[in-house]
């Protein structure tokens, strides 16, 4: 039976609480999973990283990182730091780990619980049972394209400028990416980029073309412009299954989805390297997108749900266990089914717990679908 390391950053505020509750979910799977077992190490990141060790995380913890078959992380900030210098600020923490890890794909799920679907701001009928999955190209792009740079123009008056870059290479492996995921889903993709307009888009559509006939043509694939995929997500959501697309317009339409299914507590998400040539490992980070919340840190409020899904998706894209990450998916459904909310997703007639309880909640049902 494979032993599999993790590696737990925690990092500030409420990803404290919320990793605690994971931990139990391990130790629930090593208690009962027969297909594999979890060896955890926890270490610093952030502003706790900062307050001990004047970085926002250590060599050490880098190479912790480097060697565990799957880095699960919380969040990381608050105001305690804000005037930390610029380098050694908390997401300097999670930024250095994706880059030396090669993360460039971001993985965002907007998935419709059943119980909460009347507390999404579009119709019930539009989101119940919607399972969406954003595929963000996450290294490459605008954020980091050369020139970057902000200069003063002999009139006095500013110019800024971001560069839009991608290579052929960038847009084919996240394509890839997109393609398999489809294959373990409905089949589908829809790649979305502005190539009326950018010369980025043009090259994007070009590449995935190309990476679909030779690489996945069992896969239905289908182009379509960003800006009418905004549109279709919130007009008719369910007609999705997978997008790919690159790091700016990932990053808009990866909320957008998301939002149409609740509250930030409930949102994982996954960022994977490229795949080892030898053994087809990725290198991967799992964390839910909420940040450290310091308005509620430490009273116990926080929603676990975010950072226990984020788990369940290391389950299923690191450690293949599918059968294990649809009961954590279950198990989740299950409790919301029964009524329980943190008070995020609180709606009235059900029963507000708090972080421990939810994933006692959670643990029971579990239990429970294990048999
Ligand atoms: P946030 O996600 O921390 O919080 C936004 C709001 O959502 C708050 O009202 C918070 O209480 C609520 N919320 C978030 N997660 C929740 C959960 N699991 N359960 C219940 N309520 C939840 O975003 P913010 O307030 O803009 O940022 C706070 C700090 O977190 C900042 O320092 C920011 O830089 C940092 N941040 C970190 C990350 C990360 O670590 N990946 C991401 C976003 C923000």
């Amino acid at each position: 039976m494979p032993t599999y390391r993790l590696l737990l950053l925690p990092g500030d505020g409420i990803g404290v609480e919320t990793i605690a509750e994971v931990e139990r979910v391990i130790a629930f799977f090593n208690k009962t999973a027969k297909g594999a077992k979890f060896e955890t190490e926890t270490d610093l990141v952030g502003g706790a990283a900062f307050d001990k060790h004047g970085v926002a995380l250590t060599d050490e913890a880098m190479a912790k990182a480097q060697g565990a078959d799957a880095v699960i992380f919380g969040a990381v900030g608050g105001p305690k730091w804000d005037q930390v210098p610029y380098a050694v600020r908390p997401e300097a923490g999670l930024l250095a780990l994706r880059k030396h890890l090669g993360l460039f794909a971001n993985l965002r799920p907007a998935i419709c619980y059943p119980a909460l679907a009347d507390a999404s701001s579009l119709k019930r009928e539009l989101v119940e049972g919607l399972d969406i999955m954003i595929v963000r190209e996450l290294t490459g792009g605008v954020y980091f394209g050369e020139p970057k740079e902000i200069v003063v123009l002999e009139d006095g008056q500013k110019r800024a400028v971001d560069t839009q870059v991608y290579t052929t290479h960038e847009i084919e492996r996240i394509a890839r990416v997109a393609f398999d995921l489809a294959r373990k889903r409905s089949n589908k993709v829809h790649s979305a980029e502005k190539r009326n307009v950018m010369r980025t888009g043009v090259l994007w559509n070009e590449v995935v073309t190309a990476t679909h006939k030779a690489y996945a043509p069992d896969v239905k694939l289908e182009h379509i412009l960003a800006d009418n995929c905004a549109m279709q997500l919130v007009r008719n959501p369910k007609q999705f299954d997978v997008i790919v697309t690159d790091n700016l317009f990932g990053d808009v339409l990866s909320d957008e989805a998301a939002m149409t299914t609740g509250s930030l507590g409930m949102l994982p998400s996954a960022s994977l390297g490229a795949a080892d040539p030898k053994t087809g490992k990725r290198k991967a980070l799992y964390e839910p997108v909420h940040g450290s919340a310091p308005d509620i840190a430490g009273k116990g409020l926080a929603n676990p749900i975010a950072t226990i899904a984020s788990f369940g998706m290391a389950l299923r894209y690191s450690f293949a266990m599918g059968k294990e990450a649809d009961l954590v998916e279950k198990a989740i459904a299950k409790t919301l089914d029964q009524g329980l909310r943190t008070a995020d997703i609180m709606q009235p007639g059900m029963r507000q717990v708090g972080t421990s309880e939810m994933g006692s909640a959670i643990l029971k049902e579990l239990g429970k679908l294990a048999g």
